[in-house]
């Protein structure tokens, strides 16, 4: 576990004229869950991608535990990252879906075994590990890719709107699973969505970002329920 700080984050595209996410500064505590919410375009997934390493910082800084990031490859940065298309690779198994990220690590066989049997466990997704992604659904794929991340044992998850894909009934279900996991694991987790009912329901503190800038933060009922 570790905490992320982000300090005086700016990001301008190449090319572009104006900053796509302007002096952010926030920090995600040792095991806590923030949600960054906000409209289309104000700068949610750019934000998110800096500290992936998926994308280049203009300014300022990204530290994760003690580590400074900015420089570090994304391979290398202890965080495990969830997307709304899910990323499975469609050759592989569930089971070698989850172990790729450890496999490529060099994390020894057994050791493989054990935490992709846990996290099937804790997923439901034993009876489906030789199976391929196409003969999922939507949710046990998503579970998949939750599966892929928390065997990682990261110090921290990325959610990149990891239930955009999925029907109403199910982010539903999804979103209390995805808490619930959370917890029960402690992990330091940074999430992206545009669902403010999402955000309201996961999230120890939220960050409500407009044209790339903090505009609130604050727990869920503070920011929506101002009398
Ligand atoms: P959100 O995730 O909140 O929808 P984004 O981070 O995707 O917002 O986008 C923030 C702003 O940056 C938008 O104005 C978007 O058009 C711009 N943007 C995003 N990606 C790129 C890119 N690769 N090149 C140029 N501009 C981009
Ligand atoms: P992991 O995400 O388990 O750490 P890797 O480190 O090998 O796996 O993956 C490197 C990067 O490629 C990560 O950002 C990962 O999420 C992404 N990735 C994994 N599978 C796919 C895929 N099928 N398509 C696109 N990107 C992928």
């Amino acid at each position: 576990m570790a905490s992320i700080d982000i300090a005086e984050v700016s990001k301008t595209y190449a090319g572009a004229t104006a900053r796509s996410v302007s002096d952010i500064n926030l920090s995600v505590r040792d095991g806590e869950f923030i949600v960054l919410v906000g409209p289309s375009g104000c700068g949610k997934s750019t934000l998110l991608r800096m500290v992936a390493g998926l994308e280049d910082i203009s300014q300022g800084t990204v530290r994760i535990g003690e580590r400074v990031v900015n420089k570090v490859e994304p391979a290398d940065r202890d965080i495990a990252m969830v997307f709304q298309n899910y990323a499975l690779y469609p050759h592989m198994s569930v089971r070698e879906n989850m172990a790729y990220g450890l496999r490529n690590r060099k994390t020894p066989k057994a050791e493989i075994e054990s935490r992709v049997a846990e996290a099937a466990r804790m997923l439901e997704l034993g009876p489906y590990l030789d199976r391929k992604p196409r003969a999922l659904s939507g949710g046990q794929r998503q579970r998949v890719a939750m599966g892929r991340a928390v065997v990682r044992q990261p110090a921290a998850f990325l959610f990149d709107e990891p239930l955009s894909n999925l029907d109403a009934k199910l982010r539903v279900s999804m979103r209390g699973e995805i808490r619930r996991l959370q917890k029960r694991l402690g992990t330091t987790s940074l999430y992206v969505t545009h669902d403010q009912l999402e955000a309201m329901t996961l999230a120890d503190r939220l960050v409500v970002l407009n044209a790339g800038q903090i505009e609130q933060v604050g727990a869920p009922l503070e920011i929506y329920h101002r009398p």
